[in-house]
């Protein structure tokens, strides 16, 4: 039987459902279950193959064993929401105010989904950022707003400012910012910072910036939104534990906002997980209070592995967009005779011992067509491992 109801219309929205009304596997189930199969090099799911900092690894084991393995408070515990204040002041000048300014979530993702429940109403517009991490698209479309793609265009992806200001207006209730952008590791410049700044004031709208890879930067050291005049009391700041500390399926996040938008998140949050991952939150703390040169070695290790995979996709004959940050990496497969990315993906295992994922799985049905011939690639994988993808590549050169 095939079941009825809103789901449907969400669920369709968000490009989730078949015609015959079962869920369609995602691309990266799709791709994971082929490199499963073909023994190849999995590049297309973005997730480490190594553990992160000893030190955070060793402060979980530590809190399990010391008993915190209850509910911990709502708004979270007490040490991580102090390390967050702490880490925000250190690293960008802000002071956040730790019991009033900040909400421990599970994970990013529920930091993005309570927001998006809390500051929207059906038919509201939520601005988003195409090529756009996927679930932006399915927490739109299940607070019943209507999603507005504004493109980023090959080969930097920068947005185009008359884009943007066209596709603000008084309609727009969020503007998603994903800086540094999966998946397109494009980091947005102060000018665009400074317009979105400008347009969220001018509209009444609100800012929701995910900067889950906010120590994974190359080029220039991170800005958040919220640390620039004007962008305070506009924005809602993203972050998780998962990608700086691979430790991505601990599910630790945060948002820091202002006091009453904070408030108004949490009584969302508390009935979507009330709380969760007691004994990750300490460890996490300890994460965010390592030392400087534990965040620069994190970056620079990083930079070395996209330079590997960089080099062999340009011996394959790709055209590249070097990424300033994230762990992606996007790659032109026209140079290669290949206009359909999606076909090039399930010829890579046969082809060069290497599985990734078509960039369109990012972009909505109707500009799915100015994507076709773009790759993500992953670099978040030890060494050796990119060293026998990078290798596997260059026999595509022939
Ligand atoms: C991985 C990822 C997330 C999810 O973060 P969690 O902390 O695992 O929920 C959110 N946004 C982007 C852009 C990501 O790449």
């Amino acid at each position: 039987m095939t079941p009825t109801g809103p789901w449907r219309r969400t669920a369709a929205g968000a490009g989730l459902l078949r015609a015959d009304g079962t869920t369609a596997p995602t691309i990266f189930a799709e791709m994971s279950a082929l490199a499963a199969r073909s023994g190849a090099i999995n590049l297309g799911q973005g997730f480490p193959d190594e553990d992160g900092p000893v030190e955070v690894l060793t402060a979980a084991h530590e809190a399990i064993a010391a008993g915190l393995n209850q509910y911990p408070p709502g708004r979270g515990v007490p040490d991580l929401l102090h390390a967050i204040a702490r880490h925000q002041h250190r690293f960008y000048g802000m002071a956040v105010d730790p019991e009033t300014e900040v909400l421990v979530t599970a994970g990013a993702t529920e930091a993005l989904a309570a927001s998006i429940l809390a500051l929207t109403e059906p038919g509201d517009e939520v601005v988003v950022f195409e090529p756009f991490y996927d679930a932006y698209a399915g927490l739109v479309a299940l607070a019943g707003a209507r999603l507005v793609p504004v493109p980023l265009r090959w080969p930097d992806f920068r947005p185009d400012p008359d884009d943007l200001r066209k596709a603000v207006g008084d309609r727009t209730r969020v503007i998603i910012i994903n800086d540094p952008h999966n998946p397109t590791g494009t980091t947005f410049d102060r000018e665009t910072r400074e317009l979105l700044i400008e347009l969220a004031h001018r509209h009444d709208a609100f800012l929701l910036t995910d900067e889950v890879y906010e120590h994974l930067t190359f080029e220039k050291p991170h800005t958040p939104i919220a640390s620039m005049p004007g962008g305070r009391e506009r924005t809602v700041t993203v972050s998780s534990g998962g990608k700086t500390f691979n430790t991505t399926g601990w599910k630790v996040g945060w948002l820091t906002a202002p006091p009453e938008v904070v408030t108004a998140i949490l009584t969302v949050k508390q009935f979507l997980t009330y709380v969760n991952a007691s004994p990750f939150q300490p460890a996490i703390a300890r994460g965010l209070d390592l030392g400087e040169e534990v965040f620069d070695g994190i970056a620079r290790e990083l930079e070395a592995r996209r330079d590997i995979l960089v080099g062999g996709l340009r011996t394959a004959g790709f055209d590249v967009s070097v990424p300033d940050g994230s762990y992606f990496v996007v790659a032109d497969a026209r140079p290669l005779g290949f206009a359909d990315a999606r076909e090039l993906c399930l010829a890579l295992p046969r082809l060069a011992g290497v599985v990734a994922v078509p960039v369109s799985a990012f972009v909505g049905e109707t500009n799915r067509s100015d994507y076709a011939s773009l790759v993500r690639f992953a670099f978040c994988k030890r060494r050796p491992v990119l060293d026998a993808a990078a290798s596997g590549l260059r026999r595509l050169a022939g």
